[in-house]
């Protein structure tokens, strides 16, 4: 499942991951349509697979983003407030972005500044007067900070986790919303990774689902990262 996305264009890969039913819903086919990868993943944009981003980061395969928006798509409404920790690229900022527009807000936090900085630079090349707007209403921010607390004291309609982590702490569910939701893998590098879906329902309530296995860097340290490599790919 994971290559046969591929397409030769942007249109051409949502279509495919469209026809192969991981994509059904319409508003996010659009935002996905709307959100050209070329911006975001420097080389290969339509490959369905990681590419790296240099810092041995890398940003999740088209058919990973796929499947967080559809998991979260119920709550990516206009309005609503969004969480991605560990946003490397960006793509998914943007995407939360066009989806919660008007009145809504995306934070994405990113540990190194070098990919954070960047991100920014990628939404204002490929939105342009429109992302400086947001940025500048603070309806998008993209943070440089750990994410392994997530934003404490916010809560947020939606959390988007792209870094693996062994257990996640009561302290991230706490900023699930009521109703909310979390697509989260987690596990240990190098052992099992499970994506896990986190709902609370309007009364409060907290579900989990274990989805399908994964394999995604970890939520983890800096220094994990800058020894993995000090160069951004462009
Ligand atoms: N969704 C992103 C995934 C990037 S890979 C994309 O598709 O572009 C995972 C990212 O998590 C990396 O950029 C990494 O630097 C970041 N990360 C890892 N540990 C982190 C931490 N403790 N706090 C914040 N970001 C972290």
């Amino acid at each position: 499942m994971a290559w046969r996305c591929s397409a030769p264009t942007n249109a051409g890969l949502v279509d495919n991951l469209a026809t192969a039913n991981i994509l059904s819903t319409p508003r996010i086919i659009a935002a996905m349509k709307a959100t050209d990868r070329s911006h975001y993943s420097p080389r290969r944009p339509y490959d369905d697979c990681p590419q790296s981003l240099g810092f041995g980061a890398t940003i999740s395969a088209p058919h990973m983003h796929a499947h967080a928006l559809e998991s979260l798509a119920p709550m990516l409404r206009p309005g609503a407030s969004v969480l991605d920790i560990g946003s490397g690229s960006g793509y998914l900022v943007s995407v939360f972005s066009k989806l919660v527009r008007p009145g809504g807000k995306v934070i994405g936090v990113e540990h190194l500044k070098e990919l954070n900085d960047a991100a920014e630079r990628r939404f204002i090349a490929e939105e342009g007067s429109v992302a400086k707007e947001l940025l500048q209403k603070n309806e998008v921010i993209f943070k440089t900070a750990d994410g392994r607390r997530g934003c404490p004291g916010e809560k947020f309609d939606a959390i988007h986790v792209g870094a693996s982590m062994p257990v996640v702490p009561e302290v991230l569910l706490e900023q699930i919303k009521s109703p909310g939701k979390m697509f989260v893998p987690v596990g240990d590098v190098n052992e099992d990774q499970y994506i896990y879906e986190y709902t609370r329902d309007a009364e409060g309530h907290l579900t989990r689902e274990r989805l399908f296995g994964v394999a995604y860097v970890p939520l983890g340290d800096v220094d994990y990262y800058y020894a993995r490599g000090r160069r951004l790919v462009e």
